[in-house]
């Protein structure tokens, strides 16, 4: 046990390529971690590991995994974050989701860009170990949220929980070029239901976004980045102290908004 539980992070994470860039997102993120307790692990839950069953990386060594296309950069193919990984906390999460069954998964995943991009700011000496829950593709909003509170344990026992995904992500109508892009109306008006959502401690609406059915469908046509928001919501306390940083869209449909919630 510690005394200060551990906060619980979602992270906008935007492109790849933010992990070789030192920008005001990559700063704000390291700035986050920095002002808070160091945890003994991390558990993160990333946009890009889609499972049919929920898994966590049970492995001593995850590797780097560079789950991207080759057009991007070629010094991004070239990034290692070798931290280690903690089977004991591995078996400590399927503990804690029993009766759900979870895979230990030992050989098939390790750490991809949704967790590396991020902790390679956040933590560069990759020195704090890190376990990924895959994300069973066939729960729904409420059994994601459900799995995030029974992990609400781990805060006690120092793990960060993070979540590392977008509440907005259309790549398809990303203006590449253009980071200042102004945002497209349906990508701000869902940003803004899910901020409120969370700002009003009501993760009933944020499991109900897909009822926003004229933004949803732009702001997230494929679900998988905004699913690791409903964990983290469930990982979240009454009591705690939220607040919002890199809050803003980038590109036009590219959500950066990150949330911190810590015990108050
Ligand atoms: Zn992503």
């Amino acid at each position: 046990m510690t005394s200060s539980p551990m906060l619980v992070l979602f992270i906008g994470h935007g492109s790849p390529v933010v992990a070789i860039s030192d920008n005001a997102v990559s700063r704000a993120w390291k700035a986050v971690v920095d002002a808070l307790p160091r945890p003994k692990a991390i558990l993160c839950v990333s946009a890009h590991w889609e499972t049919r069953i929920t898994a966590v990386t049970a492995m001593a060594r995850p590797k780097t995994i560079h789950d991207f296309g080759r057009s991007l950069p070629a010094p991004l193919f070239d990034v290692q974050y070798p931290a280690p990984g903690d089977p004991a906390l591995a078996r400590r999460v399927a503990e804690l989701l029993a009766p759900t069954p979870v895979a230990l998964d030992e050989t098939q995943w390790g750490l991809d860009h949704g967790t590396w991009s991020v902790l390679v700011h956040a933590y560069p000496e990759a020195d704090v170990p890190v376990v990924q829950l895959g994300m069973n593709v066939d729960l729904s909003p409420a059994e994601r949220f459900e799995i995030g509170r029974r992990l609400t344990p781990l805060r006690d026992e120092g793990v960060l929980i993070l979540g590392s995904g977008n509440i907005v992500h259309n790549l398809g109508a990303m203006d590449f070029g253009n980071a200042d892009r102004p945002p497209y109306d349906w990508a701000t008006r869902f940003n803004d239901e899910i901020r409120g959502a969370i700002l009003d401690d009501q993760p009933e609406r944020a499991m109900g976004f897909a009822r926003m059915t004229a933004e949803a469908p732009l702001a997230a046509p494929t679900p998988e980045h905004y699913w690791p928001l409903l964990y983290v919501l469930g990982a979240r306390r009454p009591d705690d102290r939220v607040s919002l940083f890199n809050d803003r869209i980038e590109h036009g449909s590219l959500g950066m908004t990150s949330v911190l919630f810590e015990a108050a």
